[in-house]
């Protein structure tokens, strides 16, 4: 008798989210890609108990049709990519068709959605991946979703969380390089309706670095305006006396997508070189733009990393960005404390 059988999708779904849904950030962070993705201006984000209660996303983006919203919970169901040509000039933040399902198969999740033309907005609620009611209701234009209850049918992954504090801090984090990333859109989280994090979205990467670093921080950077045939790379990078203890001040924007590059930063560092004191670390939000074809997302499903196909251009790209920012600069330093 036969023994292999494709798995039903509850159960398909269920594993993927062991991949994609690590923990209260992951999931933030799939539900504002959405967001993004759908163009919105204005994100707000609500948790409550470091997302382990709740996780709120409310958009004003595109909103979703009536009939595709059982569908976007469906695996592989993305409305980005078509064939896969696609997959080399990925311009969206998603494109797997994975989160929502997803998210839905080690959750409660509620969402509303209204598109511009629609005059009555959508309503579904899954549990553990089970429709459990889909109809109308009014809603404003765009989406808003609440995720309860995470993990709550995989008690091992549910254990695996660490404290309140620590899950905040991830997701804090994320929506913070967010910010850095898209001035043009207003960001606003909360903790147990406490505001964390609020940004104007008016565009301007000053006032969100004001938002998330402070406004003595931005007083020390300098603009990096930089371009060659491949590559433009513009931002911000402190002076050299706007140091910190470790690496995490700097944020890569690659193609609008938030990254994590140990090259990056051993570019940023190198253009640094020997102005900054030992085992401190500069600040710095640079955005890097370059054809889609010369890098791949594609790398993992959480996609915080990139692979670039000219990994030497970019680096001196990089590196002769930030240097000639500093060497323009005509900051003269005061004698800063060293913390
Ligand atoms: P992906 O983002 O990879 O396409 P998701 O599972 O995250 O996959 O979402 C599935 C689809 O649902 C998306 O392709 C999009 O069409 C739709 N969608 C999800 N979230 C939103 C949102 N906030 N606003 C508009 N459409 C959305
Ligand atoms: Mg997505």
């Amino acid at each position: 008798m036969a023994k292999i059988r494709v798995m039903d999708d509850l159960l398909a779904n269920k594993i993927a989210a062991g991949e994609v849904v690590e923990r209260p950030a992951s999931v933030v962070k799939e539900l504002v890609e959405n967001a993004l993705d759908a163009g919105a201006t204005e994100i707000e984000i609500e948790l409550v108990q470091g997302g382990l209660e709740l996780i709120r996303v409310a958009d004003n983006g595109s909103g979703i049709d009536s009939e595709d919203v059982p569908v976007a919970f469906e695996r592989h169901a993305t409305s980005k990519i078509m064939e896969d040509k696609d997959l080399f000039k990925i311009s969206t933040l998603g494109f797997r068709g994975e989160a929502l399902p997803s998210i839905a198969a080690v959750s409660r999740v509620e969402m509303k959605t209204r598109t511009e033309n629609e005059t009555a907005g959508s309503f579904i609620r899954i549990e553990g991946g089970r429709i459990q009611e889909i109809g109308v209701t009014a809603a404003n234009k765009g989406t808003d979703i609440f995720v309860r209850d995470l993990f709550f049918n995989t008690p091992a992954r549910l254990k695996y969380l660490k404290s309140i504090q620590t899950e905040l801090g991830h997701a804090t984090d994320y929506i913070e390089r967010m910010a850095l990333a898209r001035p043009d859109v207003a960001f606003r989280l909360t903790h147990n309706s406490r505001i964390l994090v609020q940004t104007a979205g008016d565009g301007k990467l000053p006032h969100a670095v004001t938002a998330v670093y402070g406004r003595e921080t931005v007083k020390q950077m300098v603009d990096v305006e930089w371009e060659n045939y491949d590559y433009r790379i513009t931002g911000l990078a402190g002076y050299p006396e706007l140091n910190r203890a470790n690496r995490n001040h700097c944020t890569f924007l690659v193609n609008g997508r938030y990254v994590k590059s140990f090259q990056l930063f051993n570019a940023v560092q190198a253009a640094y070189h020997t102005r900054l004191p030992i085992h401190r670390y500069p600040v710095c939000v640079l955005h890097l733009q370059l054809d889609p074809t010369l890098v791949d997302v594609n790398v993992h499903p959480t996609k915080l990393e990139v692979r670039f196909s000219e990994e030497k251009d970019v680096y001196a790209a990089v590196q002769s960005a930030v240097q000639s920012a500093l060497e323009r600069s005509t900051f003269i330093p005061k004698a800063l404390p060293r913390t």
